[in-house]
């Protein structure tokens, strides 16, 4: 039987006109590539994504274009994500710290009609100009004052916006409209996108401040370090204004100092991003001997938060929590809310829970398998890959078919080349990525699990294990490290440590010290340029 009720399309815009009835006074707090702070309540935001949504179709922006970003975390950014959705365009937002290769096959395999430009990325475009596509229309990010000079033939984007009216009358079009498309990082091989739709994206948005109900306090202050070009900022231009918070968008400076000052001034009460970047925030907060003012809620995900580092934070009265996630899931699949069980629990315990993954977002399906595809029970001890299935995750790769056969099994689930384990109780154990695993005479050793230990030790700043060729084991994990001082702790120092977890033929064969790890372009810790520098490093 049918049931009675009415069936409205979801749209994105309606969380911003939702935010704009609901929370008028929230808004949108940005430090701008001009030098100075930006203040917007949504209100205003909303006239200027309909003046924007006027401008886009003025340039002649249709149902289904892709309009391309290279931005820093801002209004300006944030105003192109609900003003291309709005008439039906797709928000390609473009990682600027990807190699040039890379944004030169991404732009032209996404077939953008229009890339949005923040003055620090013009550079990077005006190098690639003769391998994009001709008719690709150029728009920097600023006003007429502080226009660049630059060979592009490039609009400015108040100027493209300031003719235009105020209001809209916003379009309707089925809810599997494409609203926004992301490339991974691409690892191996080119970059694959990930194409949402404005149903997934809702539903995202909708889902989220259910994981981590604490992170969601209406009228708090929110602030994305992850970058909006980095899976959509985990979704949050679309949870704040959702859930009535303010966002603070602390633009292109991501160093411990600025975000400390930044997040002090602005009272921000919620941060999310990568481990890296919560590594340099600790220092400064060393440094200055306190955590900013209401600063107490931490979330981190992108790769395994380290255990120390979660404990460092909370014994600063910060809450941690960890999500986990991947560009094909819009991202986030599991987030580390503590079950009611665990709320009083003894420190180290809850210290335990949240170096897990957190537990499934309701409308995420986990299934575990093993190299045989047979599914394995969630009882804590085994592993497997981890399979995904649900509206926010893809069902393939944007103009991939190749990559879409690689990535989806017979019933259509999605596997995210992640080894895991799930507990009786939901709990979600990222062991390790497939290719990051480590195997040593037929056993698995988790990299994740020997990198945790070795960040314990004070001597050590940073760290990440990677498996070198061995003859008899055919691989052998190596420690690579940044010392935290002038003392670099011998392997010796570092086994003793950490032998109380591990049994001896797992513990690394090695410790070799660098000044600094290389990142990849959503800032995480990057194995693949690790393994290619170590390439012909030989076991002592
Ligand atoms: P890329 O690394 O290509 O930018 P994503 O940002 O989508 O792509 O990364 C997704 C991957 O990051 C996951 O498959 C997983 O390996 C890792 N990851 C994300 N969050 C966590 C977490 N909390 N713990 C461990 N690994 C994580």
């Amino acid at each position: 039987m049918q049931a009675m009720m009415m069936h409205r399309p979801l749209r994105i815009i309606d969380i911003l006109t939702y935010a704009v009835e609901a929370w008028p006074d929230q808004g949108i707090i940005s430090v701008r590539t001009e030098g100075d702070i930006h203040r917007a309540c949504y209100p205003e935001t909303l006239g200027r994504v309909a003046k924007l949504s006027h401008a886009l179709e003025s340039m002649g922006i249709n149902l289904g274009d892709r309009v391309a970003t290279l931005a820093w975390n801002g209004y300006r950014h944030f105003e192109l994500y609900y003003g291309a959705s709005a008439i039906g365009a797709v928000c390609h937002t473009i990682n600027p710290r990807l190699s040039a290769e890379q944004l030169v096959y991404i732009i032209n395999h996404a077939g953008d009609r229009a890339l949005f430009i923040d003055t620090t990325f013009v550079p990077i475009v005006e190098d690639l100009r003769d391998q994009l596509p001709r008719e690709l229309t150029f728009v920097i990010l600023t006003d007429r004052a502080h226009m660049p000079d630059t060979v592009l033939d490039a609009l400015c984007y108040e100027d493209l916006l300031a003719p235009h009216d105020q209001t809209f009358d916003w379009k309707e079009f089925p809810e599997d409209t494409a609203s926004g498309l992301c490339y991974t990082s691409g690892t191996t091989g080119h970059p694959k996108g990930a194409l949402y739709s404005h149903r997934s994206t809702v539903l995202h948005a909708l889902m989220v401040p259910t994981g981590q109900t604490r992170s969601f306090e209406a009228g708090r202050r929110v602030m994305p370090v992850v970058p909006l070009f980095h899976v959509n900022a985990w979704g949050l231009p679309y949870t704040a204004p959702l859930r009535g918070m303010t966002m603070v968008m602390p633009g292109g400076n991501l160093d411990g100092a600025s975000l400390f000052r930044l997040m002090d001034a602005e009272k921000v009460y919620s941060a999310w991003g990568v481990p890296t970047v919560w590594a340099g925030l600790l220092e400064e907060i060393k440094k200055q001997g306190r955590v900013p003012e209401e600063f107490d809620d931490l979330v981190v995900g992108g790769s395994a938060a380290p255990k120390v580092m979660i404990e460092d934070y909370e014994a600063r009265g910060v809450t941690v929590s960890q999500a986990w996630g991947m560009t094909e899931m819009s991202p986030i699949g599991s987030h580390g809310m503590l079950p009611p069980s665990l709320q009083d629990a003894p420190a180290a315990d809850r210290i335990a829970a949240k170096a897990c993954a957190g537990r499934r977002l309701f409308g995420v399906e986990f299934k575990i398998v093993d190299d045989e595809g047979q599914r394995q029970p969630h009882d804590g001890d085994a592993r497997g890959e981890l399979y995904v299935r649900g509206s926010t995750i893809i069902r393939g790769y944007f103009r991939n078919d190749a990559a879409t056969k690689a990535a989806m099994d017979a019933e259509g689930w999605f596997g995210t080349g992640d080894v895991a384990s799930i507990s009786p109780e939901g709990q979600l154990v990222i062991r390790d990525r497939a290719k990051d695993l480590i195997k040593s005479g037929g056993e698995w050793i988790s990299s994740i699990d020997l990198e945790n230990a070795a960040v314990s030790h004070p001597g050590i700043l940073s760290c990440a294990v990677i498996s070198i060729p061995h003859p008899k084991w055919d691989e052998r994990p190596i420690l690579v490290a940044v010392a935290a001082g002038d003392k670099r702790p011998s392997l010796g120092d570092l086994h003793a440590h950490m032998a109380p977890h591990f049994t001896k033929w797992q513990l690394p064969d090695d410790v070799v010290y660098v000044d600094a790890l290389p990142l990849t372009a959503t800032g995480k810790i990057s194995k693949l340029s690790l393994r290619e520098q170590f390439a012909d490093y030989r076991l002592p």
